[in-house]
C-alpha cells in the first residue's frame, strides 16, 4: 500500500529539506505545501490585489492555475508557464505569507488541492508522498501512516535560517532573520499550533542534530 508520510514544524526546522531528502531516498514524492502558500502570495502580489481585500484574495486563490512538481529530485512550482520556484523564496513573500495563509478560505482552497495531489500520490508511479507544511499531520492528511513534527530550538532554527538565506551564520545577518522568522512564527501561530504535537504525532527534535542525522531519525520512525 502506498505510503503517506506527514512531516509540519515551524520555519528553520529544516522539514523541507529534510523531507525532500527522505522522499528521495525511500522513492516517494515530495509535497512543499508551504510553496503552495507562497506561490498562491506571488500570485495575489502579481495580480495587484489588496492583502487585505479578503474575498478578493480567496477568489484569485481558488482561480489559480498552480503546478506543483512532486519530484523530490526536482519540486518544481509553476504558475500558468511562469516558473516561480525563486521568487516565492523572496523575502517579500516570507513576510506578506502569512497574511494569505491566515485567510480561511484560502486555507480550504489549498487543503483541498493538497489532499488532492496526496490522493494522486498514492496511484502514481512512486509508492506513496512525503507531505510537509504547519496543519498535514492535523488537517490535511490526519490519517497518514506516519506523522512527525520535527521542532528545534529557538536558537537553532535561527542560525539555519540565516546560513540559508546569506550562506554565514554572521552576526548582523542573524539580527535581522531573528526579526523575520519570530513575526512570521507569531502570525502562523493562528494557523495551527504545530509547536506542540497532536495526538498520535511523533515530535521530533533536531537541535542536536545535523542534516544526516535528522534524515536518519525520520527514516527510523518510517520504519519503526
Ligand atoms: O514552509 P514555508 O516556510 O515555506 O511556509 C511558508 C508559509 O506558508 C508559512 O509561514 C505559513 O504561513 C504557510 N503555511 C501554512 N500551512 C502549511 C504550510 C505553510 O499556513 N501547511
Amino acid at each position: 500500500r502506498p505510503l503517506v508520510i506527514a512531516v509540519d514544524g515551524p520555519s528553520g526546522s529544516g522539514k523541507s529539506s529534510v523531507s525532500r531528502e527522505v522522499a528521495r531516498r525511500l522513492g516517494l514524492e515530495y509535497l512543499d505545501t508551504g510553496a503552495m502558500y507562497r506561490a498562491a502570495t506571488w500570485s495575489v502580489l502579481e495580480a495587484g490585489v489588496d492583502l487585505a481585500d479578503q474575498a478578493a484574495v480567496a477568489q484569485a486563490v481558488r482561480d489559480l492555475d498552480l503546478r506543483m512538481g512532486t519530484d523530490p529530485a526536482a519540486p518544481g512550482v509553476h504558475v500558468g508557464s511562469t516558473d516561480v520556484a525563486g521568487p516565492i523564496r523572496e523575502t517579500r513573500i516570507s513576510s506578506q505569507v502569512s497574511a494569505v495563509a491566515t485567510n480561511l478560505e484560502v486555507r480550504a482552497e489549498l487543503k483541498r488541492r493538497q489532499r488532492e495531489l496526496i490522493e494522486g500520490a498514492r496511484d502514481g508511479v512512486r509508492s506513496g508522498v512525503v507531505a510537509e507544511g504547519r496543519d498535514i499531520t492535523t488537517v490535511v492528511a490526519p490519517d497518514a501512516d506516519v506523522r512527525i513534527l520535527l521542532t528545534a530550538s529557538e536558537e537553532a532554527r535561527l542560525a539555519r535560517r540565516a546560513r540559508e538565506l546569506h550562506g554565514a551564520a554572521e552576526a548582523h545577518h542573524l539580527e535581522a532573520t531573528r526579526d523575520q522568522v519570530l513575526r512570521r512564527d507569531r502570525d502562523d501561530a493562528t494557523v495551527s499550533s504545530f509547536h506542540v504535537a497532536a495526538d498520535g504525532v511523533l515530535q521530533l527534535d533536531s537541535s542536536e542534530l545535523d542534516f544526516e542525522q535528522t534524515v536518519q531519525a525520520v527514516l527510523q520512525a518510517i520504519a519503526a
